[in-house]
Formats: structure tokens, C-alpha cells, sequence
């Protein structure tokens, strides 16, 4: 699947200190089949992998991130963009009722996102709303939706099966606004395929109802179909957002990224089950890492990013090529390190961690830390610039100074130089070799 895919794709990038022009095509390459696979449509492909391939090229050496980490903040923020960027809220009309219309594909999830949203509604914003069965041709499709109605003690005005859907709507807004409900939810009909009889039913209803939404409702499962459908929707009827459905389980929504670029209008919330309370609202950013099966690592790269200290950085690593790189700096960049949050956790945000034999093990004591701050406060400027050489007397005097022993402080000097490799590592973007160093 796509994610699995860029996966594979970023487990390249790994331990690279540059990125180069041949390095972006192969890894655009690799993005593109994974979001044909993922059934995006080839158009939202191609922009995607245009824009992808602008930024990467030209990508700012960040001292906070190493290069693969960059890609995927890239690819990322790319995929964030395209999905709308940030989160759409249900439109509310200024006089009551606020009138939302559902339409789509039958099957899609219309009636159950109907029952849904009023009891977001009900629970929510303490509302009365009222619903519509609209859904003439299926006896059962009433029988749903009053179910759902008595389920969630709201209102549903029916005819039947009998009557005209534009008339059973207009007799159903006059009883409405009678009884004051502030939302009408009307429950459409929906088609197998997209037909001429059922788009004019829906265009009267809403010339006749004039919506404040009109809410497309789509199966995540159905992949590029749903794109086309909704673009077709969108033509006939200008829609006012989308509904993804049936986005639980492994379905990882690449209908969502096409249906957004090809429609330009906003995903405004998804189911995610069958039951009333899977309804989550749309969140681009969201959606994006689930798309790339990597949130951990995005979280990771935000705390990163947040807690570095650029300039400070920039003067160890300096320190670090010339091998200057002493006790002070060691205190300095544990500080660093532990700002990022507890670092079991942060091992276990880097991907393919788990494959590296031992990793899991690696317990970072805090106790343990704070007794090397305590032997680094105890040495003299010049021990700390690596200045003299730490003789046996220096070693038992910082050991009484910090309340260690002569050995724990052999330990940490030995530990130190250990690491000292251990940065070289990571300043090569060497991951293994860095996990390695970390292990000792
Ligand atoms: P309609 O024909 O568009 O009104 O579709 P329905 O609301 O009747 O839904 C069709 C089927 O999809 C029903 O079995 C629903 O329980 C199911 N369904 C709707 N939304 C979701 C969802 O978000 N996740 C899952 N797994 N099933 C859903
Ligand atoms: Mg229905």
C-alpha cells in the first residue's frame, strides 16, 4: 500500500548527509507509483510530484533536521496542502433552520452520516434538528432513517414511499419552520451510477430548498470513482464540501487527496465505522500522516525542529568536526537532547528502530543523567576544555566533588570519548552506527 511504499522509500534516504537532483527523481519516481497504486488520479499525481520536486531540490541544509527527515517534512506539508490545509467547520445559515442536504452514490453512507451529524448536532450545539426521508425509492431507506431518528429522539418527517421527493421536502421545511426545528437534514436518493432522472430530482430539491450545504457524501473504498463522482456532483449541483465514509479499517484515503485537488471543495468531516459515533472532523494534517503511516515520525520532526537551538548547534557541530568537542558541550547537548522529551520515546518515534538488534532495550536512567551533570560541575574549566589530562588525582578529586566513585567516573570518561564517536556518527547521518555508539 502507499504507505508501506514511501515507507521503503524514506528507509533509502536514511543515513544520507545530502540530497541530490538524482536522489529527488528517484524518490518522486518511487511516490508517484505508490499514489497511482493508491488509486489518486494521475492529474493531483503529477502536481504533487511538480511541487515535491521544486522543494527538494532547492531544500535549505536545516541543522535540526537531517535530510531524509527534510523529505518527509516536504512530502508532508505538500500532502497537507492538497488536502486543504487546515480543517473546514460545517457552514450554519444566520436564520434558523440551517438546511443541509445530503447527496451521493447509494450505498455511499448518506443516511448514516444524516443520523450522524444530528446527534453531533444535538450533542454539541444543543440543537433541534429535523431529518427528511428524501429517499423514496426503498421503502427501507425510510424505515433507516426513522429508526435512526427514534435512536437519537430527533424528528423525521416522511410521506412514505408514495409522494414526489421535491414535494415530501417542501411539506417537510412547512414543518420545519413550524416547529422551529434551527437544522433540516434532507436525506437523498442515491443511484448506483450517476443518472440524468436522479440529478434533476436533486437540482429541483435544491432550487426549491436552497441549502446552506450541500454535503457530497463519498465511499473512501471506492478510490478514483469517487473522484469522478464527485467532480460530476460538483458540476451539476456546486457543492458545498464532501463526506468521506468509510475510512476505518486499512482504506488510507487516497480518494480523499484526489476528490479535494479535483473539486477544490473541502472535506469537512469522515466516517470512520458504523455506528453513530464514528464521525470524526476532516483534519488535513491528520490525514496526511495517516497517508503516510508515519505520524510518530512527524511528531518527532516538530519536536525537533521546536526545541533546537539552532546557533548552539551550529557551534558543536564546528567543535565536533575540529574535535574540540568537550565536557561542556556534552552537558550542552544532553540538555538539548532531553528537551525533545523522554528519550525511550524519542527511539521509538524513528522508524525502522526495531530493526536495529537491541534498540528496544535502550533505557535512558534520568538519575543516570543527572549523576554526569554532577561529575562535569565538578571539574575545573580547563578539565572541562579537555585542556590537561584527567591523571588519577583529578579522577578521585571529581568523584569526591560529585558524590561518585573513582570507577563511575572512569565509566563516564570512558562513556564520553564513546560518544564523541557516537556524534561523529550522527553528523554523518549514520543511524546504525549511531545506535551503536548509543548501546555502549
Ligand atoms: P446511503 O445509501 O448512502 O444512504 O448509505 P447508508 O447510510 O445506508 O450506508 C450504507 C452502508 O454503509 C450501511 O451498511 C452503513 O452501515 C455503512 N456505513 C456508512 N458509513 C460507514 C462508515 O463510515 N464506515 C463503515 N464501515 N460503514 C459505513
Ligand atoms: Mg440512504
Amino acid at each position: 500500500n502507499l504507505t508501506e511504499r514511501l515507507q521503503g522509500v524514506f528507509k533509502n534516504l536514511r543515513g544520507k548527509r545530502k540530497i541530490t537532483e538524482n536522489d529527488v527523481l528517484e524518490i518522486t519516481k518511487e511516490i508517484r507509483v505508490a499514489l497511482l497504486e493508491a488509486d489518486v488520479a494521475l492529474p493531483v499525481v503529477k502536481k504533487f510530484i511538480r511541487n515535491i520536486r521544486e522543494r527538494a531540490i532547492g531544500v535549505e541544509v536545516s541543522e535540526a533536521l537531517n535530510p531524509a527527515q527534510q523529505i518527509i517534512k516536504i512530502v508532508n506539508e505538500e500532502l497537507t496542502a492538497i488536502l486543504g490545509g487546515g480543517e473546514a467547520e460545517l457552514l450554519k445559515s444566520p436564520h434558523i433552520p440551517t438546511i443541509i442536504m445530503m447527496v451521493g452514490l447509494q450505498g455511499a453512507g448518506k443516511t448514516t452520516f444524516a443520523g450522524k451529524l444530528a446527534k453531533k448536532l444535538k450533542e454539541e450545539q444543543n440543537a433541534r434538528p429535523l431529518m427528511i426521508a428524501g429517499d423514496v425509492y426503498r421503502p427501507a431507506a425510510i424505515d433507516q432513517l426513522k429508526t435512526l431518528g427514534q435512536q437519537l429522539d430527533v424528528p423525521v418527517y416522511d410521506e412514505g414511499v408514495s409522494e414526489n421527493p421535491v414535494n415530501i421536502v417542501r411539506n417537510g421545511l412547512k414543518f420545519a419552520s413550524e416547529a422551529h426545528n434551527d437544522y433540516v437534514l434532507i436525506d437523498t436518493a442515491g443511484r448506483l451510477e450517476i443518472d440524468d432522472k436522479l440529478m434533476n430530482e436533486l437540482k429541483e430539491i435544491k432550487k426549491l430548498a436552497n441549502p446552506t450545504e450541500i454535503l457530497l457524501v463519498v465511499d473512501a473504498m471506492t478510490g478514483q470513482i469517487a473522484a469522478q463522482v464527485a467532480k460530476t456532483f460538483d458540476e451539476i449541483l456546486d457543492i458545498s464540501g464532501v463526506i468521506i465514509t468509510k475510512l476505518d479499517g486499512d482504506t488510507r484515503g487516497g480518494a480523499a487527496l484526489s476528490i479535494r485537488e479535483i473539486t477544490g471543495k473541502p472535506i469537512k468531516f469522515t466516517g470512520t465505522g458504523e455506528k453513530l459515533t464514528d464521525l470524526e472532523i476532516f483534519y488535513p494534517d491528520r490525514m496526511s500522516s495517516r497517508i503516510l503511516g508515519m505520524g510518530d515520525m512527524l511528531t518527532l520532526i516538530e519536536r525537533a525542529q521546536a526545541n533546537y537551538d539552532q546557533e548552539q548547534q551550529a557551534v558543536l557541530a564546528e567543535k565536533m568536526m575540529d574535535n574540540r568537542f568537550d565536557f561542556g558541550d556534552f552537558i550542552d547537548q544532553l540538555d538539548q537532547v532531553q528537551s525533545m522529551g523522554p528519550m525511550e520515546e524519542i527511539m521509538k518515534m524513528i522508524p525502522g528502530m526495531n530493526e536495529i538488534p537491541g534498540a528496544s532495550n535502550i533505557k535512558v536512567d534520568p538519575k543516570d543523567v543527572a549523576r554526569k551533570k554532577a561529575m562535569v560541575l565538578s571539574m575545573t574549566q580547563a578539565e572541562r576544555q579537555l585542556e590537561v589530562e584527567l591523571s588519577p588525582a583529578r579522577r578521585r578529586r571529581i568523584a569526591a566533588g560529585s558524590g561518585n566513585s573513582f570507577i563511575e567516573v572512569n565509566k563516564f570518561i570512558k562513556q564520553f570519548s564513546q560518544s564523541k564517536d557516537m556524534m561523529q556518527a550522527v553528523m554523518n547521518g549514520d543511524m546504525s552506527a549511531m545506535m551503536g555508539a548509543m548501546g555502549q
